[in-house]
C-alpha cells in the first residue's frame, strides 16, 4: 500500500464515500472535489507554563467543504488527536450536516495536549494563543468551532472573547455550545444526547422494539453519554452500565444516575465510585444489553469484538465508533445500527439554533429548542429510513446517500471556479 495507511480515520471515510458514490453513481470530478478537504491548517505555537516554562503544542483547523454554508465542526483537546483525525472528521461533519440539512458545511479541529494536565489558567492561554492561530480561517461566517472531546463551554468563551477582542466588538456567532450568559443556546448542552434519545426511540418503535424497560450500557459520561443517559432514563429505559476512561459501572437494577453526575461535577472517577460494582472498560461493550451507546471515541468496536456485542441496537454517540468491517459484521447479524451522522446530529443541530439566535440576537426558550430539534431529528430520521427501505440498504448507507446526494448536487450547481 506503499506509504497510505489504510486503516487511518481519513481512509476509513473515503472509502465509505467511495462505496457511495459508486452507489449513487457519482460522476467522477465530483467525487475528486468531495473525497479531498478542501482547506486545513496546522500550527505549531508556544503557550506559558504556570512555572514559568514554555511548551509548543500543534494544532489543527480542517475545512472539507463548504458548498452548502459556512464550516462548522468541533474542537478536540486530546493526547492522540492527528490531522488524519481532523480531516476525517471534517468530511463527517460536511454529511452530517446535509443529512440534518442545517446550511452548514463540514470542519473539525483541535490541540494535540491532555487538557486534564493542564491547569485552568494553562488551558486558557493555550485557548487563547490557538484561537489567535485558527483566526485565519475562522469566524461567525466561515468557520464556526464548537465543543468536542476535552472542550466545554468555558473553552467555547475564551474562544469567542479571543475572537471580539480582535474584532474590536462582540462575535457571538462565531463559536456555538457558549453558556448562555454570552449568547449560547437553551438546550445546547443536551442537544447531542437529546438527539440520539430521540432517534433511537423513533427506530425502536418503528422496529417494533419497546423502549420502555429497554437495559442500555453507554461508553462514555461526558457532554453526549451523560446527558444520554439521564434523557433515555426519562423515557422509562433502564440504563445499566456507563464508563468513563477509568472503568465500567454495572448495575442490572438500574445505575444512580445523579449520584454518578455529582461524582463528575466534583472531579472524580467511576474508579472512586461504590454504589455499583466496577467492570472493565472493554466489557462494558460485550454486556447483554438491548440498546449499546458508544459515546466516547472513535473505532471502539472493532473485528475484534464484534462478534461479542449483544445489544440489538447500537446507537452510535461518537462519531465513528464502528470500524468498517464492525459495521459488516453486525449487519450481517441483524443488529439495528442508528448511525452517527443521522444519530448524534442533534450536537450540531442546535449550535444551527443558538448560530441563528446570535445574529438575530433574539433567544428561544428551551421548549421551542426542543420542539425544533424533534422536528429536524424526526424528519431526518424518516428521510433515512424511506432511502434505506427504497433502496434496500442499511440506515447509515441510507444517511450517506442523502448527505453526499446534497452536497454533491450544492458543489455542481455553483460550479468550479473560476
Ligand atoms: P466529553 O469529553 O464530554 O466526554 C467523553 C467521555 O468519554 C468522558 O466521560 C470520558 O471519560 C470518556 N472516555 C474517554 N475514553 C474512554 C474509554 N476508552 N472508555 C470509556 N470512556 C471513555 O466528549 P463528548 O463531547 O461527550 O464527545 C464524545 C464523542 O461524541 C466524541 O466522539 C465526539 O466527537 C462525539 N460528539 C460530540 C458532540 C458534542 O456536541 N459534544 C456531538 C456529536 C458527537
Amino acid at each position: 500500500m506503499s506509504g497510505i495507511n489504510e486503516r487511518s480515520a481519513l481512509s476509513i471515510a473515503q472509502r465509505q464515500f467511495d462505496a457511495t458514490a459508486d452507489a449513487i453513481g457519482l460522476d467522477d470530478s465530483l467525487r475528486a472535489v468531495l473525497r479531498e478537504v478542501k482547506r486545513e491548517l496546522v500550527v505549531h505555537f508556544p503557550v506559558e507554563m504556570d512555572d514559568g516554562s514554555f511548551r509548543v503544542f500543534t494544532g489543527f483547523r480542517v475545512q472539507h467543504n463548504i458548498a452548502r454554508g459556512p464550516a462548522k465542526g468541533g474542537l478536540r483537546y486530546h493526547p492522540a488527536m492527528t490531522l488524519d483525525d481532523a480531516r476525517a472528521l471534517a468530511m463527517y461533519m460536511t454529511w452530517k450536516t446535509a443529512v440534518a440539512d442545517v446550511p452548514f458545511g463540514g470542519a473539525k479541529g483541535g490541540v494535540v495536549c491532555d487538557p486534564k494536565a493542564l491547569t485552568i489558567t494553562e488551558l486558557e492561554r493555550l485557548t487563547r494563543r490557538f484561537t489567535t492561530e485558527i483566526s485565519l480561517i475562522v469566524g461567525p461566517d466561515r468557520d464556526i468551532p464548537a465543543p468536542d472531546l476535552g472542550t466545554g463551554p468555558q473553552v467555547m468563551a475564551w474562544i469567542m472573547d479571543t475572537l471580539s477582542m480582535h474584532a474590536g466588538f462582540s462575535v457571538p456567532a462565531s463559536v456555538t455550545g457558549k453558556p448562555q450568559s454570552i449568547g449560547g443556546s437553551e438546550g445546547r448542552f443536551t442537544g447531542p444526547g437529546r438527539g440520539l434519545t430521540m432517534v433511537t426511540v423513533l427506530a425502536m418503535r418503528d422496529a417494533a422494539m419497546d423502549p420502555s424497560g429497554a437495559r442500555v450500557a453507554i461508553q462514555g459520561f461526558g457532554k453526549v453519554g451523560g446527558v444520554c443517559a439521564e434523557l433515555m432514563t426519562a423515557e422509562g429505559m433502564n440504563v445499566v452500565a456507563v464508563s468513563d476512561s477509568s472503568c465500567g459501572l454495572y448495575r442490572p437494577e438500574g445505575l444512580d444516575l445523579t449520584a454518578l453526575r455529582h461524582l463528575k461535577e466534583e472531579g472524580g472517577h467511576f474508579t472512586d465510585y461504590g454504589g455499583a460494582e466496577q467492570i472493565d472498560r472493554e466489557q462494558l461493550l460485550t454486556l447483554d444489553v438491548d440498546v449499546l451507546v458508544p459515546a466516547a471515541l472513535e473505532a471502539q468496536v472493532t473485528e475484534r469484538n464484534a462478534d461479542r456485542i449483544r445489544a440489538t441496537v447500537i446507537a452510535e454517540g461518537a462519531n465513528a465508533p464502528l470500524t468498517t468491517e464492525a459495521d459488516a459484521m453486525l449487519n450481517e447479524r441483524g443488529v439495528l445500527i442508528l448511525p452517527d451522522i443521522l444519530a448524534n446530529a442533534g450536537g450540531v443541530v442546535v449550535s444551527y439554533f443558538e448560530w441563528v439566535q446570535d445574529i438575530q440576537a433574539y433567544f428561544w426558550g428551551s421548549g421551542e429548542v426542543t420542539s425544533r430539534l424533534r422536528e429536524v431529528m424526526t424528519r431526518s430520521y424518516q428521510q433515512v429510513r424511506g432511502e434505506a427501505q427504497s433502496h434496500d440498504v442499511t440506515l447509515r448507507n441510507a444517511a450517506f446517500r442523502i448527505a453526499v446526494t446534497k452536497v454533491a448536487e450544492a458543489t455542481k450547481v455553483r460550479g468550479i471556479y473560476p
